[in-house]
């Protein structure tokens, strides 16, 4: 049976891809445990294949040792395992090992760079985000304007839930230090034109991070072509393992800025009087490391190569698609944001009714969705809203999980 997904067309039928999807729901063991689980919730977590707990599992069982100077063949082999994972991450996206720091998940990758490269920036700089950020690329540059006087400058986001490129020019100036965006909209599905905010932020000479949390698991990431400096994204979010990220960032970005945390790895020699930095990616993994979720984030890349990953974001969009669609006549329920290019993610509200009731009344149904702000409060004000309600959609989500989501919430909007 097939399992890698299909280029099709917009609006062309997905059954070809839903049967890939219905054989791949087969590699996800919770889907054995709770058979009638209808999973939305992809933008806040995926499911782990087998392959990515095995990956783990035989770590555990076969190598378990700590990595880095070990004399011993397991803490040789457990090196070389974890080398090997950075390595496969790297080609994941088109990177040199060296520039590839295993971190705990995108919001460590944006503090670590917050914390470093923010730290060699001057009162007055100024750095610009987006009003749609998720509060981990949002927070760590607040508290460094309250460190430092960094001044934040934000790229409005229109009704449609696009970025609004032409103010995002205009807050460009000599003092920008950085842009720092996001790739998708975790609560929109926006997919921002971010070869076009490169190419400003590039013909400034300002470097550029990109947050890549919601576009790891449905695109390919490749850095060269992206053109940025910094990608950050986590494990959990693409089928991987919780407690493991990633931080890639441009060695000539890396060398230039201090290191991170202090402790065992980052360092080449420790004197009384001080510390000598070790080479990179060392330089920025002080302690021990994330060992197995290195190794089982492995295993979720080449997962997501296998079946696919740019086919699989497109059948994503055509669920989403499918929902918006079934939705689009319940009195009383207003989507946020409608991006001409959006990814498997949608939020909405339904008058009269809380977000909590809403994702609640669905859970009675074994519909398991998202509510709250989505850690994206300025967003949410921006739409006026207190909270929403997410559907997300992932690779083994199924024509049948959007049609029963909308179902229950039509009934939800005569119930509540
Ligand atoms: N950025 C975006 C766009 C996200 O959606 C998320 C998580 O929802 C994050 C950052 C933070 O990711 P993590 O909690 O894995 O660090």
């Amino acid at each position: 049976m097939k399992t890698t997904f299909s280029a099709l067309a917009e609006g062309a039928d997905i059954s070809i891809n839903a049967a890939v999807a219905r054989e791949l729901k087969k590699e996800y063991p919770i889907f054995r445990t709770l058979p009638n689980l209808v999973y939305l919730d992809n933008a806040a977590t995926t499911q782990k294949p087998l392959s990515v707990l095995d990956a783990e599992r035989d770590f555990y069982m076969q190598s378990c040792a700590n990595v880095h100077r070990a004399i011993h063949t397991i803490g040789e082999e457990a090196t070389a395992r974890y080398e090997k994972a950075r390595s496969s991450m790297a080609r994941f996206i088109g990177a040199a090992p060296k520039e590839l720091i295993f971190t705990r998940g995108t919001t460590e990758s944006i503090n670590l760079v917050a914390r470093t490269f923010g730290e060699t920036l001057r009162e007055g700089d100024e750095i610009i985000l987006s009003v749609m950020e998720h509060h981990a690329n949002m927070v760590p540059w607040q508290q460094l304007a309250e460190r430092r006087g960094v001044v934040l400058k934000f790229i409005p986001v229109t009704d449609l839930g696009e970025l609004d490129l032409a103010e995002y020019e205009k807050l460009v100036s000599p003092r920008t230090r950085l842009v720092a965006v996001t790739m998708v909209s975790n609560v929109l599905g926006t997919i921002n034109p971010i070869d076009r905010i490169v190419a400003t932020a590039r013909s400034a000479g300002v470097p550029v991070l990109l947050d890549a949390a919601q576009a790891a698991p449905s695109m390919p990431l490749d850095v060269k072509a992206l053109g940025a400096d910094f990608v950050a994204f986590s494990g959990h979010k693409m089928y991987g393992p919780f407690g493991i990220g990633i931080l890639w960032g441009s060695e000539t970005m890396l060398d230039r800025m201090p290191p991170f945390l202090g402790g065992g790895d980052m360092i080449s020699e420790v004197r009384l009087e001080g510390f000598s930095v070790n080479e990179l990616p060392y330089k920025f993994e002080a302690g021990t490391p994330p060992i197995a979720q290195a190794i089982g984030l492995e295993a979720a890349a080449e997962w997501l190569s296998s079946v696919g990953l740019e086919a699989l974001g497109e059948y994503e969009s055509a669920l989403a698609r499918r929902f918006l669609d079934a939705i689009k006549d319940i009195p009383g329920l207003r989507v946020m944001g409608s991006a001409r290019q959006r990814a498997g993610i949608v939020a909405f509200t339904l008058e009269n009714a809380h977000a909590h009731d809403v994702a609640a009344y669905l859970d009675r149904r074994g519909i398991a969705v998202r509510a709250g702000h989505h850690c994206a409060h300025p967003l949410a004000r921006r739409f006026g809203v207190v909270s929403s309600a997410r559907a997300s959609f992932g690779a083994y989500n199924l024509p049948e999980d959007a049609d029963a989501a909308a179902r229950a919430l039509a009934d939800a909007q005569e119930a509540l």
